[in-house]
């Protein structure tokens, strides 16, 4: 067994989260080892509850496992605690699917989204026992590749990472993937490799091998159109709560806006708008194999989506027979409407987002984010009379050519915007205060980064005449982002210090509470460089770091553009009006969805109420065992779980009434976490019968979760919780224990008149006495066990009879709930 394999029971029942490393999601691909000749890891430098959302993560998975012999697995950024026990135990970091050190791997593939991951992918290398350093590789090493929205300005993280695809990765990383394979079979050494894969008018990137004037700039890598087979109708489900728990689908890629500041806007140039035909089969496809509950069209500004209402319609009716709702995660202020806000609210009127970025007309014009205050009001009118009372705003503060006017320009929006409210009850604003930070190929490349101090004072100026009930206000600290300017627009000094403040201790330094300041202060000093000058505005003229990327945006025509800027002069969105930045040719240009027009569903949305559910309904009952990689899940996820899977089998699943419905699913005493459970009960409430109910739950379920009978009625069924008797633990003693002492102080304790323990609740400790709750226990060399009495709803929890044999000392264990016995 290897040191992965042996460890893993016991690094798992020690981390907080230990979801965050089982893999064996809805659609996970857990291909043979063995079977395959080409092993990827697909790394994603973030927790996983982080990086399991990225949809371009997903998307590579998707087509690297679709080759055949080609395995892709995925490993993200333990979380400290995981970081601990891998270097305690020496074990190395492991992937998802198939356990394997990351160092096993013949590739090992890094998404580049935040500069504040970096120290995050040293980390990792580290951990995978990986030389840090790209040049103390050997042959045997796995080749490292790294892709993704900073990978545009590739030179900070040059001496980490062996090959880097800058663009589109859907066509070229495929590509590269079998010129290592085909390297791979005939023996090549590592350099030979490398010099393969350097294609740098592909958009691949070698550091090792890279010679400008032999090679030429790299140009970017762009595909033409968004394949729908670019995307798995089969996405990966996660078993825990991550951060934005949907389903994500990208509409299109780019924005002809042409917002000044905006990376994202400037890199991924021009739209490519994907057709609505493809984007409903997509979503209906998708939606039945992941029972997701929210679709969220994806893009980086969703409204300018030319056939958005057409495709509203045609989604809507798949979404309201399955109760799914519809989210649109980035609208311009100019182009909200009733029909996008009724769609967006569902519902659920939760909150709107709205970015204006900056205060005063003069400075939006700079920005070139082409609204009006008349924009805004109209907007924020419509959110209010359709029922939304929670409205979000974005300003950047810090913005080139801004003044105290521009400042005084947020407060007085802000404040108008209040009046407005101010008719509408429970209305509550939240504004957000971001540091601006200029980044590589934009119009503001050249600009300073302002100071902290000063970037302080323009964030108290504002936030000290907002002193409003009803708006909050939140920033991040600004000192915080200086250190993602370095990154964003350094060369490979800032890998130096990259590379020093994470010999300091510096990771995921995106999370405030980790965030060591003093790691990069230390790392700045002893590089002998000055944070000012290195944050500090560019000559227009000079080579950049990432001058030798080509993107196809002309540097001539970002230089135009923060002249205009400078002048307050505005330029219209290219896809009205192309402004020659010389990215589009015969291949790449704009591409607009063809109009399809779609029936607009007459059916309003369904008001969820109790009384439109059957009078008559059924209760299906079914007992489960729960153990391997599941018994890692949370009660709370555990049931999410049921609940999508129950989606996926389009079950008629009843709901609870009123805002917050439920659906009626309920389980007998939480199977704590970490325990095997080999006889529970559940039951699903649902409007009409199903057929096969343990067969086709067999089906689809995760491994670790398996139904052993399932039994439906009419009606109700006495309650689970309410006709539990019993609760049998049994902990699997993994470590040796003074068995004869520990049953000699159990048998003590266990005579007295009562065992007072205290009992964390939410509001508090409480005394309880488990004297009662004890039915029998018994101790030998290999387990301790304890069976407990359940008494008017109340029972003994686990941690509290180890607590007695074992004190604080408890020695590592397998849990298993062996049964919860059920009086029907
Ligand atoms: S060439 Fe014109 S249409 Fe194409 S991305 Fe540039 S500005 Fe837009």
């Amino acid at each position: 067994m290897d040191r992965i394999q042996e460890k893993l029971p016991f690094l798992l029942t020690q981390v907080e989260r230990p979801g965050r490393y089982t893999g064996n999601e809805i659609n996970a691909q857990l291909k043979n080892w063995d079977d395959s000749d080409y092993r990827v890891c697909l790394v994603f430098p973030e927790s996983y509850e982080v990086g399991m959302p990225f949809l371009g993560y997903q998307m590579l998975y998707y087509i690297l496992n679709k080759k055949e012999g080609i395995l892709a697995d995925r490993a993200f950024s333990p979380w400290v605690d995981m970081e601990n026990l891998l270097r305690k135990h020496r074990v190395p970091l492991f992937s998802l699917e198939s356990k394997k050190a990351l160092s096993e791997f013949d590739l090992v593939g890094f998404t580049l989204q935040y500069e504040m991951t970096y120290s995050n992918i040293l980390n990792v290398l580290e951990l995978s026992n990986i030389p840090v350093f790209a040049k103390d590789r050997k042959d045997n090493d796995p080749i490292t590749i790294a892709g993704g929205s900073c990978a545009f300005n590739p030179e900070p993280l040059a001496d980490f990472i062996d090959i880097f695809v800058i663009g589109d990765a859907e066509e070229i990383l495929p590509e590269i993937v079998e010129i290592i394979r085909e390297h791979k079979k005939i023996g090549s050494d590592r350099i030979t490799v490398l010099q393969a894969c350097s294609l740098p008018a592909k958009g691949v990137y070698v550091p090792a091998v890279y010679d400008k004037a032999k090679d030429g700039m790299i140009q970017v890598a762009k595909i033409a159109t968004i394949k729908p087979e670019y995307f798995s109708s089969k996405p990966i489900v996660p078993l825990l709560e991550v951060a934005q728990d949907r389903f994500a689908m990208e509409i299109q890629r780019g924005c002809g806006a042409g917002c000044r500041f905006c990376q994202a806007g400037s890199i991924y140039r021009p739209v490519r708008e994907r057709e609505p035909a493809d984007l409903i089969k997509q979503a209906e496809e998708t939606l039945r194999n992941t029972g997701y509950e929210e679709l969220s069209l994806l893009s980086l500004s969703t409204s300018d989506y030319s056939q958005l209402e057409n495709l509203v319609d045609g989604i809507a009716p798949i979404c309201k027979e399955n109760n799914i709702a519809i989210s649109f995660p980035s609208m311009r202020l100019d182009s909200i409407n009733v029909k996008i806000l009724e769609t967006a609210g569902g519902r659920k009127r939760s909150g709107l987002t709205f970015a204006p970025e900056a205060g005063t007309q003069r400075l939006r014009d700079v920005i070139n984010k082409n609204i009006s205050e008349e924009d805004i009001f109209s907007s924020v009118k419509l959110a209010l009379e359709n029922k939304f009372r929670t409205l979000k705003f974005y300003f950047m503060i810090g913005l080139p050519t801004e003044t105290d006017e521009d400042l005084q320009g947020i407060v007085d929006l802000l404040k108008r915007l209040y009046g407005l409210i101010r008719s509408y009850p429970h209305t509550q604003i939240n504004v957000t205060l971001s540091s601006f930070i200029p980044k590589a190929h934009t119009p503001f490349q050249w600009e300073e980064h302002v100071l902290p101090e000063e970037l302080e004072r323009r964030i108290y100026f504002v936030r000290n005449q907002l002193k409003l009930k009803g708006i909050k206000i939140m920033h991040r600290d600004p000192k915080f982002s200086i250190y993602e300017s370095l990154m964003s627009r350094g060369d490979r000094t800032a890998g130096e210090i990259l590379y020093a403040a994470w010999k300091n201790g510096a990771r995921f330094d995106a999370w405030t509470e980790f965030f060591d300041q003093k790691a990069w202060d230390d790392a700045i000093t002893g590089s002998g460089n000055k944070i000012e000058e290195m944050i500090g505005a560019r000559d227009r003229h000079s080579t950049l770091p990432w001058s030798f990327i080509n993107t196809g945006v002309d540097e001539d025509f970002l230089r135009e553009e923060m002249e205009k800027a400078e002048k307050g002069e505005t330029t219209e969105d290219c896809r009205v009006h192309c402004s020659t930045c010389g990215l589009c040719n015969a291949d790449v240009k704009n591409l607009i969805a063809k109009e399809t027009v779609y029936k607009k569903s007459t059916t309003s949305i369904k008001k969820e109420n109790k009384n439109e559910q059957p009078i008559i309904y059924y209760t299906l009952r079914f007992e489960y065992e729960k153990n391997g990689m599941m018994r890692y899940i949370s009660h709370h996820d555990f049931m999410r779980v049921i609940y999508r899977v129950c989606n996926i089998l389009k079950w008629p699943l009843r709901f609870t009434s009123g805002y917050n419905r439920r659906p009626r699913i309920a389980a007998g005493y939480p199977i704590p976490m970490g325990f095997d459970a080999g006889n529970e009960t559940m039951d699903i409430i649902l409007n009409y019968n199903v057929k096969d109910p343990k067969e086709t739950l067999n089906a689809v379920l995760p491994e670790g979760i398996k139904i052993h009978s399932a039994d439906i009625i009419k009606g109700k069924r006495p309650s689970i919780m309410g006709h539990t008797s019993e609760l049998f633990y049994i902990f699997h003693l993994m470590e040796k224990v003074d068995v004869e002492a520990t049953r000699s102080q159990l048998s003590e304790i266990l005579s007295k008149e009562k065992i007072l323990c205290e009992r964390k609740h939410k509001k508090g400790l409480k005394i309880i006495d488990l004297k009662p709750f004890i039915k029998s226990w018994d101790i030998n060399e290999k387990a301790l066990s304890v069976c407990y009495k359940v008494i008017e709803s109340q029972t003994g929890r686990p941690d509290e009879f180890l607590k007695l044999a074992f004190g604080e000392n408890i020695p590592y264990f397998i849990g298993e709930r062996k049964f919860a016995t059920i009086k029907d």
